[in-house]
């Protein structure tokens, strides 16, 4: 019988684990503490837990992390990770490693029902949400773990239709008992699922990236079919009415095709959508992926866009590309992968 995986719950669950199995409730925080402070990989580790108290929790359940199954290095020292879910398929972390800064960039969900006209993820449809287990193995199973300064959920699938197993990673990640991360070096990153949004933004105080890439509905909703269902609009009235305080950072990203959403008429509507919110519009150049009519911009007309966006008072940057010998679009590696089989 497959043993139950106690890495990647709550404390919360950890006490309905040691009640079910009639051990003292303060044995919850012992193992968590194992978990997620001391990182064991096995529950014989556990030491200061009684023998007797590791052989019953070891009849059930085991830790459950689980190795990449395959690595690819690019030259600007980029990783892209592999992990198999769900038997046989695969998604991808990437580890990006940046001056002081080290940040894993994880994925929610195996496929994605999104269906971005632009994404290679979006092509492989959805296979399944990932479970918090999964999430953070992610972050805890690259060798370059201990040295991790940031987390984005960047990867492939939609965080916010993933929510309940996510808050749960996010919860262990933040918590004093988990990895006790302060939620200023985590990044969320949605294309704005207006209802999950508010949860998530009551949930927790990580950070918000939303997925912009045009400000007009007609050409926003061609590239991303969930503006038909949550209309852009709406989701920056709900960031709007929002306190985030101080710390809080929110952010827009936006893929830049070229020649289509980089117009001066662009520029005039986003400056009018997002007027009175204190965030940052992050430029990412596309990367071309098979098959796709989409065309990638050069730098110098990356830059020239984001000159005109702070002309326009909007704080804009363009991000560096990464990786992009190791075909860095997001959901090519594993598409590759599982197509070879
Ligand atoms: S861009 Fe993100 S949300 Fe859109 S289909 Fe790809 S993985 Fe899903």
């Amino acid at each position: 019988m497959e043993k139950e995986k106690l890495y990647g719950k709550t404390l919360s669950e950890l006490a309905i684990v040691v009640s079910k199995e009639g051990l003292p409730a303060y044995t919850a925080k012992q193992i968590a503490g194992w978990l997620y402070k001391r990182g064991v990989a096995d529950i014989k580790s556990m030491t200061d837990l009684s023998i007797k108290a590791r052989e019953i929790i070891d009849e059930h359940y085991e830790i459950g992390l689980t190795s990449p199954s395959s690595e690819s290095k690019s030259s600007d020292g980029t990783k892209k990770y592999l992990f198999r879910v769900l038997h046989d398929r695969f998604i991808e972390t990437a580890y990006i490693p940046d001056r002081e800064r080290a940040t894993i960039c994880v994925s929610s969900q195996s496929g994605c029902r999104m269906g971005c006209r632009f994404c290679m993820t979006a092509r492989q449809g959805f296979q399944g949400d990932l479970t918090s287990n999964e999430i953070l193995n992610q972050f805890r199973s690259i060798p370059e773990h201990s040295s991790l300064t940031n987390i984005v959920y960047m990867g492939m699938g939609e965080p916010l239709d993933n929510l309940e197993e996510v808050l749960r990673s996010l919860e262990i990640l933040t918590s004093p008992w988990g990895y006790g991360w302060s939620p200023g070096r985590i990044t969320v990153s949605t294309v704005g699922i207006n209802d999950m949004l508010k949860s998530f933004l009551d949930s927790t105080k990580c950070n918000l990236a939303v997925s912009l890439h045009s400000p007009f509905d007609n050409e926003r909703q061609d590239l991303m079919p969930v503006q038909k269902a949550h209309p852009v609009k709406e989701v920056i009235d709900t960031i709007r009415s929002f306190d985030f305080g101080r710390q809080r950072r929110v952010s827009f990203e936006y893929i830049v095709f070229k020649g289509m959403n980089d117009t001066p008429l662009h520029i005039k509507e986003m400056a009018r959508l997002l007027n009175g919110i204190r965030c940052r519009v992050n430029l990412i150049r596309f990367h071309t992926v098979p098959g796709s009519d989409y065309q990638s911009p050069g730098m110098d007309e990356m830059i020239r866009f984001r000159d005109m966006l702070n002309n326009k008072g909007i704080t804009a940057t363009v991000r560096a590309s990464r990786g992009e010998d190791i075909n860095a679009a997001c959901g090519l590696l594993s598409t590759l992968k599982q197509n070879k089989g």
